[in-house]
C-alpha cells in the first residue's frame, strides 16, 4: 500500500520545504518503509515539517504514512510513520496543518487498530493522541481509554495530569 500510494502522489508539482521539488521525498519514504534505519523524522526535517510550520509536502506525506500504517512493515518501521503522522497532524501552520487532520481523520480505524495491537507503549501513546484530536465520537474513545488500562503512560490514563480527552474537553 505504501508504494501505492507513493507512486499516486504529484511529487514533481509539489514544492519541497528545501525549494527543491518534493520527488527526492519518494524516494526517502520508499527507504523508509524498507529499512528501519532511516531516522524519518529527522530526515524529513526542513522538508515536510519544521517546529514553526509544515511545508507544501505535509498533505501528501500524510496519505503515504496512513498508507504504511495499513502495510505490514517492520515494527520500527511502522512506528516512525505514526510518529510522523502525529507531528503533521499537530504540526505548525494555517492550512497545511488542517489538510493533514482532515486526510488523517479517514483512517480512524487505523489508529484504534494501533490501540487493539498494543504492540509498544510508544505507539499506543502517539495512536492515542491522534486519536485525542481526530476522534469526533469522544465517549467511544474514553470508553478505549479506559479499556487500554496499563497499555498507556500512567499520565495518559483518564484522570490524569497529560489525559489528552481532558485537556481537549476545555480547549472546546
Ligand atoms: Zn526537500
Amino acid at each position: 500500500m505504501v508504494d501505492l500510494e507513493i507512486a499516486r502522489q504529484p511529487w514533481d508539482d509539489i514544492p519541497c520545504g528545501c525549494s527543491q521539488s518534493a520527488r527526492h521525498l519518494a524516494d526517502l519514504l520508499r527507504r523508509a518503509a524498507q529499512s528501519a534505519e532511516i531516522e524519518l523524522k529527522g530526515a524529513t526535517e526542513c522538508h515536510v515539517w519544521s517546529p514553526v510550520v509544515l511545508y507544501s509536502p505535509a498533505p501528501a506525506v500524510a496519505e503515504v504514512a496512513l498508507a504504511a500504517l495499513a502495510d505490514d512493515l517492520s515494527q520500527q518501521a511502522h512506528e516512525q510513520f505514526l510518529e510522523l503522522l502525529n507531528s503533521l497532524v499537530h504540526g505548525e501552520g494555517t492550512d497545511l496543518p488542517e489538510a493533514c487532520e482532515r486526510l488523517a481523520s479517514r483512517g480512524i480505524w487505523l489508529l484504534y487498530r494501533e490501540l487493539a495491537l498494543d504492540r509498544s507503549i510508544n505507539a499506543t501513546a502517539t495512536a492515542f493522541e491522534l486519536l485525542a484530536t481526530l476522534e469526533p465520537d469522544r465517549d467511544r474513545l474514553r470508553r478505549a481509554q479506559i479499556a487500554l488500562g496499563e497499555s498507556l503512560p500512567w499520565d495518559y490514563r483518564p484522570g490524569m495530569l497529560n489525559d489528552p480527552l481532558d485537556s481537549s474537553a476545555t480547549d472546546e
